[in-house]
């Protein structure tokens, strides 16, 4: 058992309040993780806020990072004292984990979205869920199953990393694993936060020109130009698909809806031309429909695409975006905001107002 401090949801749309808790040792096939940061994500607001229906109380949190203090038996990827990203689970054994696919296993809302393990215990006491994203990071120490944890290099500042297990992979891996931008070819993202941003800097990677950002906040346009769009649109003052399909001279080859809003999403579509594909990342609740013009999307072969997490496999490409970032070529701490632990509240209303792009909490030291 290990004493820890964590940020327990009790309600619904109410403060995260920081209490004392225990935490049980890790089972076989898990890790005891001290966390040293843990990114906010829109969706741990959304659960809070029970956009997903998600039982309470429950510790949230999915984007930390940490070092390793105890490891259960069978573990044989992981060690005491290693860096460690925590990222989302999947099952690892279905046809779908087989074949590298493991962001659209059947597991995947189960196993981050419920919380718990699947036989329903928690590793925390007092009746709180755990096991958010196989994690609940918004704690001092967490049990993770070793699916999650990926080990990094120790010379990377661990402290920005956690924020790589989620968002940031999402919108990375949108543009260079799910859509595989090429060089040469044109990218609109709509929305520029912390994922579409995200898909920015990683059309840079890829090559795309021109990368247009899409947005309704200047000081995030000025942001998407500062990390390498091309062009930037500010909808509340022009017609985005007007603007992006004159820019690309008929229409965008990739889209990135990175917003949730059914309004991007139709926009997004209009604004791709001949053989355009939109990848689907903004989060959603259940429900929401999205409607595009169909004749458009015939006439033009367009390709509509869902992505979840980037349709990223963590363990190799979290190390990827770490040397992309050491080599200055995915300057990804320039979306971070940090914030003490204590002032989770404060993060979470800064995201919300749009003040910090990505909050990081500062929870633990690294050594
Ligand atoms: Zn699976
Ligand atoms: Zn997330």
């Amino acid at each position: 058992m290990t004493h820890a401090t964590a940020a327990i949801t009790r309600a619904e749309g109410q403060p995260f309040v920081l209490e004392d808790i225990d935490v049980d040792q890790p089972r076989a096939d898990e890790v005891l993780v001290r966390i040293v940061a843990s990114g906010v994500c829109h969706t741990d607001v959304n659960c809070r806020n029970q956009v997903y229906d998600i039982e309470l109380p429950i510790v949230l949190g999915h984007e930390g990072s940490g070092v390793i203090e105890a490891v259960g038996s069978q573990v044989s990827s992981a060690a005491v004292g290693d860096h460690v990203v925590l990222s989302y689970g999947t099952c690892g054994v279905c046809p779908t984990c087989r074949s590298g696919h493991s962001a659209y296993c059947p597991q995947v809302y189960p196993l981050n979205l419920v919380g718990n393990r699947p036989d329903g215990s928690s590793s925390l006491s007092g009746g709180v869920r755990s096991h958010f994203f196989g994690q609940s990071s918004f704690a001092t120490h967490a049990v993770v199953p070793e699916r999650n944890v990926v080990a990094v290099s120790k010379d990377a500042p661990l402290a920005l990393l956690g924020p790589l297990g989620c968002g940031i992979q999402t919108g990375a891996g949108a543009v260079l694993l799910s859509l595989q931008v090429r060089a040469g070819e044109s990218l609109v993202v709509f929305g520029a936060g912390a994922v579409g941003l995200s898909a920015v800097m990683a059309g840079v990677i890829a090559g795309a020109y021109p990368i247009i950002a899409v947005d309704l906040s200047a000081s995030r346009l000025k942001k998407a130009t500062e990390l390498g769009a091309t062009y930037v649109i500010d909808a509340t003052e022009q017609d985005p698909v007007a603007a992006v399909r004159e820019l690309t001279h008929g229409g965008a080859r990739y889209a990135i809806e990175a917003t949730g809003s059914p309004a991007a999403f139709s926009q997004a579509v209009q604004s791709l031309g001949s053989r355009g594909v939109c990848g689907l990342v903004g989060a959603v609740g259940a429900g929401v429909n999205g409607s595009f013009d169909w004749l458009h999307v015939q006439m033009s072969g367009i390709t509509i695409r869902g992505v979840i997490e980037g349709d990223a496999i963590p363990q190799d490409f979290i190390p990827q975006l770490i040397s992309y970032h050491q080599r200055g070529r995915f300057p990804f701490d320039r979306l971070i905001t940090e914030y003490d632990f204590a002032d989770i509240n404060t993060a979470v209303a800064d995201a919300e107002a749009g003040v910090a792009i990505k909050p990081v909490l500062r929870i633990g030291s690294v050594s």
